[in-house]
């Protein structure tokens, strides 16, 4: 036996899910996925394409049409509570896999992202049974109601960030509302959703209602987005692509909802609990290494508390722990791959020409043996920003804040104002008075009162301006996945008088 023989091959092999069955691609094509935190081979995965778009598409309307129409809300909501309770079950692998595919600390994907992911299927769950019309009172003899009804057949595009959460917040509304689905994980991080699909399946859902099928952004991502036989697509990633997505969706005018990227500010009046918003100010920016779209990446200090506060944070940042993600000490992994490093550290160099200090991190850490060819990159501050600069206005996606500071609270509001973004907020203040006027003020979907980054499958979540439109978990989700039909009836009996009969 060769020593090559020996190694035990740990890769794992994934096809495309399409029509309830396990295939290879049509081109017979992979791509692999590394683990960030080592630059190791993870995973080798079936590349979809536009021909294996067209088939998930196709099997996903013959679902729509067949079976899945005919089952009643209750047996929905069965399925999806089900699929809860089997995604808990095997809540320690899945959060292992997520944290191997995409470089988060293993207390994240166990502790948070997991059970956000059965909370969401749960809740939605709950909704199958409840979606329904209204009658309205028009006058007349007449009677008037309203179907709320499923739109068909949605392609969903998610990111790689919250691989799981992500597919979760998009598969749970569309399929208490009776879509099926075409669902398309992001290429850095496909490993979960192929494991979610096998549980999809355990749990028995009728073939074609969920499709799972990786690929590249430019080729099966815009296949779907553009694809003629979709009645809606959903997609959460950068602002850049989500205005591709709306331009070829346009083509068809098929529906469209996007959660797209921020640039939040994150403000620290000198009334409040320095010790709770150096805190908050470190889960708005370092958790999830930064990766996050309502991170607080611009932090806005009250003057007269600057020096104090950042000599706080500039402390409690140095002290993160960095490295194996699987290590339950870690509190941060490795940016999710090469790519993103490489654009963080972009910024730095940005940050510096611009004339911002750089007071913590602005590299990569020394780390030992197979982490050093890891993406890593260490929690970072600059300091002397102002909301003109590139790494105030443009989203950075890494553990990189910006802290300018500020003396009155009207400018403060224009300048935390001033950005294409709209998707979060956070305010750090003892003065209710203040907070809720804050929170009216920002032109955000999303206020954080003294805390940041809280998230629940009932509260609605999405973006004003460039960041997206539509909302998506609570109710309001169910909007975006149901269409009203109107429906009138004659109680009179009589023939309509118009024309002189
Ligand atoms: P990021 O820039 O953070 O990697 P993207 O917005 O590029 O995020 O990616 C989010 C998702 O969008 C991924 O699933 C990716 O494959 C997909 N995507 C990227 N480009 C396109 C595109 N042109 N059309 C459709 N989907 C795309």
């Amino acid at each position: 036996m060769s020593s090559a023989q020996q190694v035990e091959d740990t890769t794992k092999n994934y096809q495309l899910f399409i029509d309830g069955k396990w295939v290879d691609a049509e081109s017979g094509k992979t791509f692999s996925t590394p683990n960030p935190a080592t630059g190791e081979l993870l995973a080798e995965v079936a590349e979809a394409d536009k021909v294996d778009i067209d088939k998930a598409v196709s099997a996903a309307r013959r679902a729509f049409e067949g079976k899945w129409s005919k089952m009643s809300a209750r047996d929905r909501g069965r399925l999806l509570y089900k699929l809860s309770q089997l995604i808990d079950e095997h809540s320690a692998e899945l959060a292992a896999i997520e944290t191997a595919d995409n470089g988060k600390p293993i207390k994240e994907s166990l502790y948070v992202d997991i059970p956000q992911v059965v909370e969401n299927f749960e809740y939605f769950a709950g909704w199958a049974t409840k979606i329904e019309g209204e009658t309205i009172p028009v006058p007349g003899k007449m009677f008037n109601y309203t179907l709320r009804e499923p739109i068909g057949v949605c392609g969903q595009i998610i990111p790689w960030n919250f691989p799981l959460l992500m597919a979760a917040w998009k598969l749970a509304p569309a399929l208490a509302a009776g879509n099926t689905v075409v669902l398309k994980p992001a290429e850095q991080t496909p490993v979960g959703a192929m494991e979610l699909a096998k549980l999809i399946q355990e749990a028995g859902f009728p073939e074609g209602v969920v499709n799972v099928v990786p690929g590249y952004g430019e080729t099966a991502g815009a296949a779907l987005a553009g694809h003629p036989g979709i009645d809606k697509v959903a997609f959460t990633g950068s602002t850049e692509v989500g205005k591709l997505i709306a331009k070829s969706a346009a083509d068809n005018l098929t529906k469209v909802s996007l959660e797209l990227g921020g640039k939040a500010p994150n403000i620290v009046f000198a009334d409040s609990d320095l010790d709770q918003a150096v805190a908050g100010a470190m889960m708005g920016i370092f958790y999830n290494q930064g990766q996050v779209c309502c991170a607080g990446s611009r932090l806005f200090v009250e003057e007269s508390v600057k020096d104090e506060f950042l000599s706080k944070l500039s402390e409690r940042a140095e002290r993160i722990a960095v490295g194996d993600p699987m290590d339950k000490a870690t509190q941060m992994g490795p940016q999710v791959s090469e790519e993103q490093l490489n654009r963080i550290k972009g910024y730095v160099e940005i940050a510096r020409g611009e004339g911002a200090a750089v007071l913590v991190g602005g590299e990569s850490p020394k780390l030992e043996g197979a982490f050093q060819k890891g993406y890593f990159f260490r929690p970072t501050i600059f300091a002397d920003v102002n909301n003109k600069m590139r790494v105030a206005q443009e989203e950075i996606f890494g553990p990189v804040v910006s802290v300018i500071s500020f003396t009155d609270e009207e400018d403060l509001i224009k300048q935390a104002n001033d950005t294409i973004y709209g998707l979060s907020a956070g305010i750090w203040t003892q003065d209710i008075t203040r907070a809720h006027r804050f929170a009216k003020e920002i032109k955000a979907g999303v206020v954080w009162i003294n805390t940041y980054n809280m998230f629940n499958a009932a509260s609605p979540f999405g973006g004003y301006k460039q960041s997206g439109y539509g909302r998506e978990m609570g109710r309001h989700a169910l909007d975006l996945y149901t269409q009203v039909k109107s429906v009138w009836v004659d109680l009179s009996g009589r023939p309509i008088g118009w024309f002189g009969n």
